[in-house]
């Protein structure tokens, strides 16, 4: 990896060509209506593009050419190792235009540019060459029927894939749903979210450079309101996948239910529990590891890490830890590489985390931060947070916050911990710190949640599903599980003479 300055981010953001029209059929195309939003930077207020706002007309254009594009073969029937040379293609076209991919993410949603030249941008070149990969390795079924009976049960695409998706991690949320959908053979159309639509469009560019078939591939800029609802009601979008909210993830299955009763996909919120006990030896891992757990992308992760149960015989000292680490990780120019974190999204959502900061700082314990502040007099920013001695049924405690906002609850016994930890609506992650094997298996058993972390935190890889249980949603991104969702189990059954 280059060793990037501030400087060189400063005049590559400068010299940056940003595209703001919607992506269909190939080309880049402005709304029907002629209307556009402001894409704007958090971390300045600066505007970054006009944007076109897409509405139900242009999502009825997108779904017609996804649906032409599926219905002619042009990618749906194309031989399996043919779709995965041009989706590998696609992923070095994002390692070749890495920098420019990191920089839209940044300067959209005011991650730093560190983690997204690092983490968010070669992410979604693994994860394209993942799927990629694994499309012609995938054999189907011959069912165990008797002579004279051939039953093929055969995983085939679905047709078109509506992807609606937030703006945390902007380019691979786009990608976890767009590169297993087309792996699988789906035409795919895509609503990244109004805060930080840059990456998604660009994105459609490569694919379509890397040889993806012209209306395959589309990208519908809007808000959520109007383009996120025509494609949840239309009727000629066969699967939808969405990430986001648990409130919208429920919108999308009323859609359904008053459209065509596609197949809904929900991932959404999450208020992830993070157990340390006591016999948990390197107290400093742990910590380094519970602050990376809330801080990383501004506390902006769905899994987040953000309530943290701590065995009281060492929660002062460990919360002591997490002060320290608090402490130097303050917010920075998302551009400047010495910078430890980033812009907050947009306004809404720094007032949104301040209201639960100040209502904090009468029911708990404030024990740092709690500051909105500004860099360079600009933008929107929140220090990292702790709360201490939170009550378990406190709103601090209970809700999802989206913000470097970390909630301390100590516990005595491991009952106890488990039972607080799964007292929740949502079950996306958790984290359990021990040395004892024993406790790590029980513990983890009990853990309502679709990924447990044993002495690390937000576990994570192509090879393995990701996804929540209870409000939390029950689709599953990553790992060939995530094929389910874009393919059916189809059985073709042929008699033959014996
Ligand atoms: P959001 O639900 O407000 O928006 C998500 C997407 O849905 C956006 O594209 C938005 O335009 C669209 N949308 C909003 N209202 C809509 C409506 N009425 N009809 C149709 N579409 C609509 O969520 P957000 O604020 O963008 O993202 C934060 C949320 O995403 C958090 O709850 C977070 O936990 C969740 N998230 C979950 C995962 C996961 O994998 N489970 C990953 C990342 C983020």
């Amino acid at each position: 990896m280059p060793h990037y300055t501030y400087d060189d981010w400063k005049s590559r953001a400068a010299a940056l060509s940003i595209e703001g029209r919607a992506f269909m059929d190939g080309r880049f195309v402005d709304a029907a209506s002629g209307r556009t939003f402001q894409s704007v930077n958090p971390a300045t207020g600066a505007v970054l593009a006009e944007v076109a706002e897409c509405d139900e007309a242009d999502v009825d254009r997108a779904v017609a050419a996804a649906r032409k594009a599926f219905e002619d073969g042009r990618w749906s029937r194309m031989a399996p190792g043919d779709r995965k040379g041009i989706l590998l293609k696609l992923a070095d076209l994002i390692r070749e235009n890495l920098e420019e991919m990191a920089l839209l993410d940044s300067l959209d949603m005011g991650k730093l540019v560190q983690d997204a030249v690092t983490v968010d941008a070669p992410g979604s070149a693994h994860f394209f060459q993942w799927y990629a990969e694994a499309i012609d390795k995938l054999y189907d079924e011959v069912a165990p029927t008797g002579p004279g009976d051939l039953a093929l049960v055969r995983r085939v695409p679905l047709g078109v894939v509506g992807a609606v998706v937030p703006w945390n991690f902007p380019l691979d949320m786009a990608t976890w749903k767009a590169a297993a959908a087309l792996a699988a053979g789906n035409s795919v159309v895509l609503k990244p979210a109004e805060q930080s639509p840059l990456s998604a469009l660009r994105l459609a560019e490569l694919a379509a450079e890397a040889g993806v078939p012209d209306g395959v591939f589309n990208v519908v800029p809007g808000y959520g309101q109007t383009a996120g609802r025509a494609l949840g009601l239309h009727m000629d979008v066969d699967c939808l996948a969405f990430t986001g909210s648990t409130a919208t993830g429920k919108r999308f299955m009323e859609y359904s239910g008053q459209s065509n009763l596609k197949q809904v996909w929900p991932e959404t919120g999450g208020k992830s529990p993070n157990l340390v006990f006591a016999d948990c030896h390197d107290l400093d891992a742990a910590a380094d590891m519970a602050a990376f757990g809330i801080f990383f992308n501004q506390g902006e992760v769905c899994s987040a890490n953000s309530r943290l149960y701590v065995e009281r015989s060492i929660k002062d000292e460990f919360v002591a830890r997490m002060i320290a680490r608090a402490e130097a990780t303050q917010p920075g120019d998302p551009l400047d590489p010495a910078s430890k974190m980033g812009a907050i999204v947009d306004e809404k959502q720094t007032e949104g985390i301040m209201r639960f900061v100040d209502a904090g700082r009468k029911s708990a314990t404030l024990v740092t931060g709690g500051e909105r502040v500004t860099v360079n007099g600009k933008g929107c920013f929140v220090r990292p947070t702790i709360f201490d001695d939170v009550a378990h049924d406190d709103p601090l405690a209970r809700d999802e916050i989206f913000g470097p906002v970390l909630s301390v609850i100590p516990f005595d016994t491991e009952d106890e911990a488990i039972a607080m930890a799964n007292d929740s609506v949502y079950g996306l992650a958790a984290s359990v710190w021990t040395d004892d094997l024993s406790r790590a298996c029980r513990v983890s058993d009990r853990l309502m949640a679709g990924t447990v972390s044993v002495n690390t935190v937000d576990a994570l890889s192509a090879q393995t599903p990701f996804g929540g249980m209870k409000q939390s949603g029950f689709g599953r991104d990553l790992s060939l599980h995530s094929l389910d969702k874009y393919t059916a189990l189809k059985t073709t059954w042929i008699k033959y003479r014996t």
